[in-house]
């Protein structure tokens, strides 16, 4: 592999793929009203899909964001899709019970059918197809393990998950790093910049005002709602929406000392010869692994680069610290592609919860969803969507994901402190395949 600072193409940017066809929103010059019937924190997929819900039952509904609309993850994604939920039915049957797991595992699915429904409905050009994902198991135990996980699947989780053993896996994919793995064919890949794009524009004909460069500074409860102060001024709301996922800072402390921010990482390779592309990606499908710090790709949705993402670095966000790391792992998977350089490198910051479930609810009027786990693009649309019905009236039902405890843990006050020891245990048990 070329040397890290050899790594970069000419045309190199420190920035999203996906905003190369999807510019940055300009800032809009809007001025903050005086009052609304809902105020929504945070512009991306959570915040636009519960505004979208209020607005289209009638109420005036502002959504501000402290830096440009989408500036969060919800613009700098890997466009994966599945059904976002991580433990699996015997664990959360151990935690909670065999009713409550297959509630939980239902929201998964419901999330993933979610997504297809509304760029469907919405006829949203966003480049959504149900490629199906590869997930690849890194030790000979691993793949003993998903077989286990695939032949004992609870009635009615029928998803159509087939095993991919390591002797066929090239029709797969074009490496011999992994021992075999398993298909979710449901999965599916979007390109999540113009997936905001759209859902913004829907947002704002169903009648939403959405204010960039506002940052809520302080947010106060009175007898009849909230007061809630700005960069742009105050505004007087019935309602606040916190949808401000891994972003979730001093201003909500109940919610920042229950999520975990955890920097994510991806690079966009320069354009790859087809013939090569065909080789190494004979599908279109989304691709992941078994291992703890886990690693996910994809072609771009033109097929002709590659999107390699993952949580290589704790603190560090400069892309082009990031990018050859990315680039290294790459091609410890695909050597042929040693000669390949960076096109884009970029982060942003998901959150984690101590549970890794995502978590819902309502506190005096209150509402907020978050902690998707680095697994937000299906499931910050669907519990956007869900706590939006609630605010406005429309469905008080917040499903699984309100039912169960949304976990602190004592002296947490937001800083993850923990994580260095945590990721290194990780890195050691990926290394000796455990
Ligand atoms: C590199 C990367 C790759 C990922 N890949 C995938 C993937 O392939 N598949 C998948 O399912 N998920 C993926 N995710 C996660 C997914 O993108 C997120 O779960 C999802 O976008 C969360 O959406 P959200 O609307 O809740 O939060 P965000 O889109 O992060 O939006 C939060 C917003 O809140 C705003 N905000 C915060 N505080 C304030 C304040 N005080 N005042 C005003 N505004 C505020 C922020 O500016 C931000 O715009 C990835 C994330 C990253 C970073």
């Amino acid at each position: 592999m070329a040397a890290p600072s050899d790594c970069f193409s000419a045309d190199f940017k420190p920035q999203p793929y996906w905003w190369d066809a999807t510019p940055r929103q300009p800032d809009d010059l809007m001025k903050l009203p005086a009052a609304a019937d809902v105020v929504i924190i945070g512009s991306g997929y959570t915040g636009l899909h519960a505004a979208l819900q209020t607005a289209r039952a009638g109420l005036d509904t502002v959504v501000v964001d402290a830096e440009a609309a989408g500036f969060g993850c919800s613009t700098r994604n890997g466009g994966q899709i599945s059904t976002s939920v991580k433990p699996s039915f015997s664990l959360l049957k151990r935690r909670y019970g065999e009713a409550r797991a297959i509630a939980i595992l239902k929201e998964g699915q419901a999330s993933l059918d979610h997504v297809a429904k509304f760029v469907s409905d919405e006829n949203i050009d966003c480049d959504f197809s149900v490629v199906g994902r590869f997930h690849g198991a890194h030790t000979a135990g691993q793949y003993g393990k998903l077989l286990r996980e695939c032949e004992g699947r609870h009635p009615g989780f029928e998803t159509g998950a087939f095993m991919v053993p390591r002797d066929q896996q090239h029709s797969e994919l074009g490496t011999d790093a992994y021992y075999g793995g398993i298909v979710f064919p449901r999965h599916s890949s979007i390109d999540p910049g113009k997936y905001h794009a759209g859902l913004l524009a829907v947002t704002r004909s169903a009648g939403a005002r959405i204010i960039s460069q506002c940052r809520v500074n302080d947010l106060q409860r009175g007898p009849n709602g909230f007061d809630v102060s700005t960069d742009k001024g105050r505004i007087r709301a019935n309602k606040v929406i916190v949808a401000t996922n891994g972003y979730t800072g001093p201003l909500t402390p109940w919610q920042q000392r229950r999520v975990i921010p955890i920097g994510s990482y991806v690079i966009a390779t320069e354009e790859i010869p087809g013939e090569t592309m065909d080789r190494l990606f004979p599908t279109s499908r989304i691709l992941s692994d078994t291992r703890k710090l886990v690693y996910y790709y994809r072609p771009s949705p033109d097929r002709k680069r590659i999107l390699f993402g993952g949580r290589v670095s704790l603190q560090e966000t400069d892309p082009r610290k990031s990018g050859p790391k990315l680039l290294a792992e790459l091609v410890r998977l695909f050597p042929d592609l040693r000669q390949t350089r960076i096109s884009h490198s970029w982060a942003g910051i998901v959150a984690f919860s101590f549970d890794t479930l995502m978590h819902c609810g309502e506190d005096k009027g209150l509402y907020y969803a978050m902690g998707y786990c680095g697994s937000g693009v299906g499931m910050a649309g669907y519990l956007g969507s869900k706590i939006g019905r609630a605010a406005a009236g429309v469905d008080p039902d917040l499903g699984a994901f309100s039912e169960i405890p949304f976990q602190t843990r004592p002296f947490y006050t937001g800083n993850p402190w923990f994580l260095a020891p945590s990721v290194a245990a990780y890195r050691l048990r990926d290394r000796l395949g455990i």
